[in-house]
């Protein structure tokens, strides 16, 4: 038979990048010794040498979420995976689930709770502000047969972080098991699995970690484990069903699917970084980056979304100038500075930027390069700006921050 024509609009050649500053809200700048892990043989995903990078991967997860968890391992597939292994493995028919929505991804949430068969019961509160714990109370008690609450520890599409411990409390105080969205918060913020008690929580590789997408943290207590174990139907998801995925990533090491074996060693490098810098180190580092960017931000009179004690330190989100540009603003920053800074999403689009000083992103370069850009952009688009102010107040924040850590 013959092959089918192929005749390509243009010409097909290898394809290069460019070169970008990713400070949006994911993925960030992948650091080169990540890339270059990455490129390093491919090993069959069983090959006795991976198994061994395995199991340190598993412990440096777990220094990652603070945990003892036995049940810690990456899933192949990004951050919404691993967000739908919780959901879809805790959740029986007819289960209730109280899910805290403030912003995006609680909303993803409510649709994982729907489609695996539970009843959701919402907790809305607004964008830009943290989940209320008074509220998630007053549905624990409306709702003695709640068995999971689910939250989002830092939520992207607006900047807030919530109290992570007082949820948890109220969880266990109502006898209902927890499952926490860490994706934006793991390695830029404090994260203590154990120490808040979190029955189930899964990350994304590309925020704070630095690693190119596709990867997801998560890790399991006792307790879900034993739930999961005992569960009358049979997971809905062949793919996501842990009982199954034990058998890889647990003791007997079995065939379940082809791992992504480079994207794991890039997972080693970045954890091991991670590590390496120390988690007390890297939070603070954040803070400091956030805080430099906040006072530039300031001198161009451009406000925060969220409340002082909310934001968070790796996603700043702003109100927009009144009368500027938004699409063309970014659209400048992409073509002549290679920036990437992030848009509004859903109820923010148009009116707010997201500014992600993640993991290999959150640098004092980044920041400075950051404010320049902007102030450039702004001015030329007829804003009113004083121009090197921004870059002045940012310096002057680091002077007055040094690291302690
Ligand atoms: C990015 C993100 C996700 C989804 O992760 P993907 O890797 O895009 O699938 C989920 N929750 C939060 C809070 C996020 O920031």
């Amino acid at each position: 038979m013959a092959t089918q024509d192929f005749r390509p609009e243009k010409k097909i050649s290898i394809f290069y990048p460019p070169q970008r500053v990713l400070m949006g809200p994911g993925p960030s700048d992948t650091h080169s010794r990540i890339l270059s892990a990455m490129a390093r043989p491919t090993l069959g995903h069983l090959d006795p040498v991976f198994v061994d990078m395995m199991e340190e991967l598993k412990s440096l997860m777990r220094y990652a979420f603070q945990t003892n968890n036995l049940l810690t391992f990456p899933v192949s597939g990004p951050g919404s995976v691993g967000m739908e292994m919780c959901f879809v493995n805790m959740i029986e028919p007819g289960d209730k689930v109280i899910v805290c929505r403030n912003g995006v991804f609680g909303g993803r949430m409510i649709e994982n709770v729907e489609r695996h068969g539970g009843v959701a019961v919402v907790v809305d509160d607004k964008w830009g502000e943290p989940v209320d714990p008074q509220k998630v109370e007053d549905t624990l008690k409306n709702n003695p047969d709640t068995k999971i609450l689910a939250f989002v520890h830092a939520e992207t599409s607006t900047g807030v972080q919530s109290d992570a411990k007082t949820l948890s409390d109220l969880a266990k105080r109502y006898n209902c098991l927890t499952i926490m969205d860490t994706v934006t918060s793991l390695g830029g913020t404090p994260i203590y699995i154990d120490g808040w008690g979190i029955d189930a929580v899964y990350s994304g590789s590309q925020k704070c970690l630095s690693c190119p997408p596709g990867l997801s943290p998560v890790s399991f207590s006792e307790r879900v484990v034993n739930l999961v174990k005992n569960r009358k139907h049979k997971v809905q998801s062949w793919f996501m069903d842990i009982n199954l995925l034990l058998g890889y990533w647990g003791s007997s090491r079995t065939y379940h699917h082809t791992a992504p074996t480079n994207s794991l060693v890039g997972l080693h490098e970045a954890l091991l970084m991670l590590y390496e810098e120390g988690l007390e180190h890297s939070w603070a580092r954040h803070q400091r980056n956030h805080k430099a960017l906040k006072a530039g931000l300031q001198t161009m009179g451009i406000e925060y979304v969220v409340a002082e004690p909310y934001r968070l330190p790796q996603l700043n989100a702003v109100h927009i100038p009144v009368g500027v540009d938004d699409k063309e603003v970014r659209r400048r920053l992409l073509a002549d500075f290679n920036l990437e800074i992030g848009a509004g999403l859903g109820d923010f689009a148009g009116k707010v930027w997201r500014f992600g000083l993640m993991g290999n992103s959150s640098r004092v370069e980044n920041v400075i390069f950051c404010l320049n850009a902007l102030e450039t952009v702004l001015s030329n688009m007829g804003m009113k700006v004083e121009r090197g102010a921004a870059e002045v107040a940012a310096y002057q924040t680091y002077a007055a921050n040094t690291m302690t850590v």
